[in-house]
């Protein structure tokens, strides 16, 4: 091997590896760190008292697809599920281990073995919301249905967080859109919808994919933001990441004096 070929090789090889390094903080920050798991349970705590709030309030919605009359509709809390209610971490630790990164064949293996835990917080919230007669709305972009055998049902059973009176909306096997707010609008149509929790932008509302707009929708929304709506730190992965999908525009997007 010549002595130019051989940086290169080694360029290269750092490159493909690259994404799985870069998932190394942020999944041992998730899996150990007790800072996360305060965290977690900080805002499932206050998305607690924030729902009983809520629930006292009539003319209250945290959905901006939420219209017409709806202070007497059964009140709902819409949850994410990956990363809100549930720990894919070891997902996340096998692509580092492995050396991979996120595809589609090896994220349908792992949510097929039903195996995810709680984030830590979330079960005691979501025991609250039905403890109070607020039903339980799971907006997902797992592909799933709500047939008994699928994974995704079959996990949230053996965690006991859906009941009759919950729904699981999952994104259809022929959808190519990851968009949740007509999914949001159908949970509205039947129900007053008390508070939005997730862990990525889409889960509160659509926006475009540019820095700006996402920038400006925050400025808009900010004052939802611990009062209707909750968000769950994520650092492994998550809308933002399309701005920057690789190591060179991370490290482009640094900034070095403000
Ligand atoms: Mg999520």
């Amino acid at each position: 091997m010549t002595t130019t070929i051989r940086p290169l090789i080694l360029v290269l090889l750092c490159a493909a590896l690259a994404p799985a390094q870069e998932l190394m903080n942020s999944v041992v920050w998730m899996q150990r760190a007790i800072e996360y798991r305060a965290a977690t349970t900080q805002t499932y705590r206050s998305a607690e008292q924030a729902m009983l709030k809520a629930l006292a309030t009539q003319n209250w919605t945290a959905a901006i697809e939420q219209s017409g009359d709806f202070a007497s509709k059964p009140p709902a809390v819409v949850l994410d599920l990956d990363e809100t209610v549930l720990d894919n971490s070891p997902y996340q630790a096998r692509q580092i281990v492995d050396g991979t990164a996120f595809d589609g064949a090896s994220w349908s293996a792992w949510v097929a073995e039903a195996k995810a835990e709680l984030l830590p917080g979330a079960a005691d919230f979501l025991n609250a919301a039905a403890f109070h007669g607020v039903r339980r709305i799971y907006v997902s972009n797992r592909v799933c249905t709500a047939a008994e055998t699928d994974p995704t049902v079959i996990v949230l059973r053996r965690h006991g967080l859906l009941g009759r009176n919950d729904t699981l909306m999952c994104k259809a096997s022929n959808e190519d859109t990851s968009d949740k707010s007509p999914r949001r609008y159908r949970a509205s149509a039947g129900h007053r919808i008390l508070l939005l929790i997730g862990d990525d932008i889409g889960d509160f509302f659509t926006v475009a994919r540019d820095a700006m707009a996402r920038d400006e929708a925050l400025v808009r929304y900010q004052r939802w933001f611990g009062d209707r709506w909750f968000i769950l730190p994520n650092p492994a992965y998550g809308s933002w990441e399309r701005l920057y999908p690789d190591t060179a525009s991370k490290k482009g997007a640094l900034r070095l004096d403000r």
